[in-house]
């Protein structure tokens, strides 16, 4: 701020901050938008590319935001299952069989909010061998779980190279480097793509925060040390969590390899009473059950689009999950 970074920016990010995330990424700045976070980016993709009823295929659970963004944009997001028995991932003949001519993209998120899964680089080879034989489909791979992984990442870019010229990849530094509220994302995607979220982008932002980008470019290219000591402290948490959820009878946990959360089953307390007489039908149910008698928020894993589960994040101090996992024991000992 005080170096005068305080005008408008370029729409499609500063002079430092777009050039140094293409350097890092191996392509031309021309082929980088940075926007107002990751969101942004798909506002800016979806906004820019879908008409009324195209398809989006969106394996689910997946984020929250994508289906309303893809509805804002007037497009149709298609709810691909992917339950715990398929380790939460789509498989390549469920791609085939949901690809129509109207699907104008398909939406992979790896490592996964809200299960943490991360697709391994056979899997996504797998992927885009199907989707080498339709050229209409685009990918969309939001990767801004890729440094909170602890199995080995491997973004789609690298494993399907040959599909680079319909390929977008997201990202930005809200997780990487805790910094949310910065409001920094970004794409990498062929020129065309990226012409048309600048356009789209320019009416409606004008481009990312000047001071923000600044902050970023600092996170981008400044010492990393940070993302391998947070990564072991999240290691850490999500092995207790894990370990604290499977130990309530009746809730099965599986081990994710990314991201910060667990998306366990809450099946088995379905049906069961709350000591006021209530019946639990729902994950919506069981989830305000326990924010109304322990005070822990947990999400339903129906905000999701795979009811039957809960998100629990595990972004926070030990000392608040162990009190937060006690209180969820509490909760289901109080059911019968
Ligand atoms: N994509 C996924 C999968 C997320 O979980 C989130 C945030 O929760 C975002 C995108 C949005 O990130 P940003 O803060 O950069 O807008």
């Amino acid at each position: 701020m005080q170096a005068g970074q305080t005008r408008y920016p370029p729409t499609a990010g500063t002079a430092a901050l777009r050039p140094a995330i293409a350097d890092k990424a191996g392509v031309a700045a021309a082929n980088v938008i940075v926007a107002t976070g990751a969101k942004q980016v798909l506002a800016d993709m979806f906004l820019a590319t879908l008409n009324q009823g195209d398809e989006v295929i969106v394996p689910t659970p997946y984020w929250t935001s994508y289906s309303d963004i893809i509805a804002l944009s007037g497009g149709e997001a298609l709810l691909l299952r992917c339950g715990a028995d398929a380790g939460f991932k789509m498989t390549p003949e469920q791609l085939e069989a949901t690809i129509t001519p109207r699907t104008r993209w398909v939406l992979l998120n790896s490592p996964s909010n809200p299960t943490g899964a991360v697709y391994t680089a056979k899997e996504l080879a797998a992927l885009g061998a199907v989707l080498a034989r339709y050229p209409h489909v685009w990918i969309a791979s939001d990767e801004i779980y890729d440094l909170i992984c602890y199995a080995p990442f491997t973004s789609f870019c690298n494993a399907c190279p040959d599909l680079a010229d319909r390929t977008i990849i997201i990202n930005g530094v809200s997780k990487a480097h805790a910094m949310t509220g910065w409001r920094i994302g970004w794409a990498i995607a062929p020129t065309e793509l990226i012409q048309a979220m600048i356009a789209v982008q320019g009416q409606i932002t004008s481009g990312a925060c000047s001071i923000s980008q600044a902050a970023a470019l600092e996170a981008v290219t400044g010492d990393q040390s940070h993302i391998t000591e947070r990564l072991d402290a999240f290691r850490d948490r999500r092995d207790f969590v894990v370990d604290a959820l499977n130990a309530i009878p009746g809730f099965t946990c599986s081990v994710p390899d990314g991201a910060l959360y667990v998306f366990p089953s809450c099946e088995a307390v379905l049906g069961l009473r709350t000591p006021d007489g209530a019946r639990l039908e729902t994950d919506t149910d069981f989830c305000a059950y326990v924010i109304a008698t322990t005070g822990l928020a947990i999400v339903p894993g129906r905000a999701f689009g795979l009811p039957g589960h809960f998100r629990l994040s595990y972004a926070y101090a030990r000392a608040s999950l162990e009190d937060g996992c006690a209180r969820l024991t509490r909760a289901v000992q109080g059911l019968a």
